[in-house]
């Protein structure tokens, strides 16, 4: 697919065009920068998809298993990929993100690891979308974070803590699984409605129920999906919420 525009990363190898992208709306720029995997048998099925007019979804770029990379959407253009989503308050999370696709078949393929190369290159891509776009460590997300309901990806398996320490994204400091369940399901009263609210200063679309429901299990288990990925049940315990105040505390004033 001959096409004239260079990529905006150097790190890009490739621009092949997707047709499924349109004007940013209300953005002059992105401000997060959301990751995906492909959740596919291959590679070059997912591309295919991504490029196919009939399929309505895009990324800004697709990063192989071994680590070439490839883009897809213009950075300043909005790319297909992010859905029904919320993130501190924003809805149209694709007019506010740059979307990056990583190959991997993900939950219905067994969740197996991502490779060392792949996620070399990621880190690498990240660093640079974020320092050129002047994006927060705290606003590198999981696309299961801003739709707890309905993604699961990049999955269990992506290893977040490496990317931190290669300069990317937020972590916290271990907190040792101890302890059940806070909660019961259904359970009601302030104690959830706090953990509710800190669940949504960090930036989840929650609704501040006061009940231990199914939506605030679905953002526990997002949450857990990123930061606690030893044990992703939606259940939260003494760990999951240490790492979530340790978190808010590392955001600082703003
Ligand atoms: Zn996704």
């Amino acid at each position: 697919m001959p096409h004239a525009r260079p990529p905006d990363s150097p790190l890009a190898a490739r621009f092949l065009a997707s047709p499924n992208r349109g004007e940013r709306r209300g953005h002059g720029r992105p401000n997060c920068l959301i990751l995906h995997y492909t959740g596919m048998p291959t590679g070059e099925a997912a591309l295919d998809r991504l490029l196919d007019p009939a399929s309505e979804v895009s990324a800004h770029y697709f990063i192989w298993e071994d680590g070439a990379i490839d883009q897809l959407v213009a950075e300043s253009d909005r790319a297909w990929h992010a859905g029904k989503g919320s993130w501190k308050g924003e809805s149209d999370l694709n007019s506010a993100s740059i979307g990056v696709e990583i190959v991997n078949p993900g939950h219905d393929g067994g969740l197996p690891p991502f490779q060392d190369r792949q996620i070399a290159a990621t880190i690498a891509l990240a660093r640079d979308i974020c320092a050129r776009w002047a994006i927060a460590p705290e606003r590198v997300l999981a696309h299961s974070d801003i739709a707890p309901a309905r993604k699961r990806d990049p999955g269990d398996a992506f290893p977040w803590e490496t990317l931190w320490r290669g300069g990317v994204g937020s972590w916290s400091e271990r907190a040792p699984l101890s302890g059940g369940p806070m909660f019961s399901h259904e359970e009601e009263g302030p104690p959830v409605r706090a953990l509710q609210a800190l669940l949504a200063l960090y930036g989840y679309g929650v609704e501040i129920t006061g009940v231990y429901d199914r939506q605030t299990r679905q953002v526990v288990a997002a949450f857990q999906r990123h930061f606690r990925t030893e044990k992703v049940d939606g259940e939260a315990d003494a760990s999951t919420v240490a790492r979530l105040k340790a978190l808010i505390d590392g955001l600082g004033p703003k």
